[in-house]
């Protein structure tokens, strides 16, 4: 058995460890998701509903506790901490509603009917990266339940302990063995698995493009349904008649939240030419003002990066390529820091074209709307974004011509979980949240019953 050592990132100290599944144990898991799937898809809609609210209830009121485990681990603001705690809440009692509300169709034809029926899927693998351990993973298991699936969930090797307190959150809470199990692990051992066994039925893989396109690959081998949440590299786009003050003051949140580890973090920030001095003056301020600190202190704005190697990766894209316009600050001493950083680079740099995952914005100005659109647009990734503007019909053409999935003009907001989430081009296919997400952990099964 192999043992991780759990690292708090703004101490360096180890504060847990923890045991990583073995491939024989996954299997096991697999095996009684499988022999619980019988059970649970059979249980009356209203029941599955009682218990996801249940499990609701004791995230919630675990809130506190999660939110810590999540500080400790993954070096979260206590605020943003507590609020992913809530989400999971929030996406449990949300999904809570569609159990009863999963229905079908009756189609006449001649000599009988066709009655249409949305099956679960069976046992559905889950695989979370570091960044967002509970609200990705809850926005993957609560419609997967919901629509009476069973879960295997495989948290990041780093950042497993809030998943861990979930797991035993659901059985407090009454969900039956096997119907939700968290197995920490390698993604070279479990996530694996979840792609080759042939009792998963489906993956849900949140994390890089390059791992995403390894598993995709994988599932093809058994026409394994897959749904790939992947990287993004996302422009904010700032036109001169967009109101400034508002567009600048956005600007560090909607990029270094969560020290810019955030998949939607919008680090291209592209100003039209004639405003982009007033812009800049405006930024400074804004980022200097970006605490980053102890991540326990109400009002830090960033704690520090998740793990040394991912520190080292971020600061990999400060060379001389591209200048570095101004910093914030950063603690000094142990724990992975790292400061908001604006730089002014060329399109065709590193930083302006690689996810970095930091707190590293990139400026660079665009001449007019066209323009904008083609800068936003150059890019292997489309997952998100932002236009500021006050002409409403910019707002809508520029929307309409950026290919990302989840757009917002005005704000840099752009995920609830009532609404779809996810993205074209390679920051990957299937949509998470909304209405419809249930359905896509089903299969869409025709029965033509004769009148004989
Ligand atoms: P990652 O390296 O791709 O890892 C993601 C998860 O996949 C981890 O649990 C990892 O396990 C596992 N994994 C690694 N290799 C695997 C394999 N061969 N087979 C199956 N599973 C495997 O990503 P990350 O570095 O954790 O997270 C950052 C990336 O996630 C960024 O690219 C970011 O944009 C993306 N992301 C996307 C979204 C979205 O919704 N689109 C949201 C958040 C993050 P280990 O723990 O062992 O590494
Ligand atoms: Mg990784």
């Amino acid at each position: 058995m192999t043992v991780t050592q759990i690292i708090n990132p703004a101490t360096e100290e180890v504060i847990e460890s923890v045991n990583m599944a073995s491939e024989h144990e996954v299997d096991a898991a697999i095996e009684r998701a499988q022999h619980a799937f019988a059970t649970w898809r059979a249980v009356d809609p209203a029941d599955r509903a009682r218990l996801l609210r249940q499990f609701a209830a004791a995230v919630d009121a675990d809130i506190e506790n999660l939110a810590a485990l999540e500080v400790r681990n993954a070096g979260h603001t206590i605020g943003n901490a507590r609020w992913e705690a809530g989400n999971v809440r929030d996406v449990l009692n949300y999904y809570a509603g569609a159990p009863e509300r999963l229905s079908g169709r009756q189609i006449p034809a001649p000599g009988g009917v066709n009655i249409t029926f949305h099956e679960p899927l069976g046992v559905v693998g889950i695989i979370v990266p570091w960044n967002f351990p509970m609200p990705i993973a809850g926005w993957g298991f609560a419609p997967a339940l919901a629509a009476g699936n069973t879960v295997v969930l495989k948290p990041a090797e780093i950042t497993p302990l809030t998943a861990i307190r979930l797991g035993e959150l659901a059985v407090q809470a009454g969900i039956p063995e096997g119907v939700f199990t968290v197995i920490p692990g390698k993604g070279s051992v479990v996530g694996e698995r979840f792609v080759t066994h042939p009792l998963v039925r489906k993956v849900v893989f949140t994390g890089s493009t390059d791992v995403g396109k390894r598993i995709m690959a994988g599932c093809s081998e058994q026409v394994k349904r897959v749904t790939l949440e992947l990287g993004g590299k996302n422009s904010n786009v700032v036109f001169a008649d967009a109101d400034l003050e508002q567009a600048a003051a956005a600007t560090p949140d909607g990029a270094f939240d969560n020290a810019g580890q955030d998949c939607c973090s919008r680090s291209r920030v592209l100003v039209q030419r004639s405003v982009l001095d007033r812009f800049l003056e405006l930024l400074e301020p804004a980022v200097k003002n970006f605490t980053c600190g102890d991540p326990w202190q109400e009002g830090t704005a960033m704690g520090p990066l998740v793990s040394r190697q991912h520190r080292d990766s971020v600061a990999s894209y400060l060379d001389a390529s591209a200048p570095v316009a101004f910093q914030g600050s950063a603690p000094e001493g142990a724990g992975f820091w790292f400061p908001p950083t604006v730089l002014l680079p060329a399109p065709e740099s590193r930083v302006f074209r690689e996810e970095i995952f930091g707190p590293i914005i990139s400026v660079v100005p665009f001449e007019d709307e066209a323009d904008a659109v083609r800068l936003a647009n150059d890019t292997e990734y489309g997952l998100s974004g932002s236009i500021w503007t006050r002409d409403v019909g910019r707002a809508l053409r520029v929307s309409r011509g950026v290919e990302a999935g989840n757009l917002s003009v005005n704000t840099h907001a752009s995920v609830r979980y009532w609404t779809p989430f996810g993205g074209f081009k390679q920051s990957g296919f299937g949509r998470e949240l909304g209405p419809d997400a249930p359905d896509a952990f089903t299969e869409t099964k025709n029965v033509f019953l004769s009148n004989n």
